[in-house]
């Protein structure tokens, strides 16, 4: 009981990832990479979708001119992360995956949780 208590608490804490969360890890980046495609693939089958609204005379020319930008800008974002999530999946196969970029130090298991791209521990993404 203790035993099991004690290596709880290891596996934890920033550290050798244990298989598990790898798995777990590589399932979220390849669940949030299929998410983000089938968002960019949808925009590419409609882009039109913001000009129809437009042509409705529902937004002026302004309006319609800010949306284009919050839409490249999203876009943009988008890719990043598509980008970020493969560089991720990569780093996976070739073993050498959550460990910080600029001190080499191992991730928190709950930083690569919620962004499993994260390239940065907590400290050097201050
Ligand atoms: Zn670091």
């Amino acid at each position: 009981m203790l035993i099991l208590a004690s290596g709880e608490t290891e596996r934890h804490a920033a550290g050798v990832l244990s298989v598990e969360e790898q798995i777990e890890l590589e399932i979220r980046a390849r669940g949030e990479l299929e998410r983000l495609r089938k968002e960019a693939t949808n925009e590419e089958i409609d882009p039109q979708a913001v000009a129809v609204d437009v042509a409705i005379g529902r937004l002026s020319r302004l309006d319609s001119m800010q949306m284009e930008e919050v839409r490249k800008a999203a876009t943009r974002r988008r890719n990043q992360r598509i980008h970020e999530l493969q560089e991720a999946l990569r780093k996976m196969d070739e073993g050498n995956y959550g460990l910080c970029e600029d001190c080499g130090e191992w991730i928190a298991y709950v930083r690569l949780e919620q962004r499993p791209e994260a390239t940065l521990c907590g400290d050097c993404a201050r």
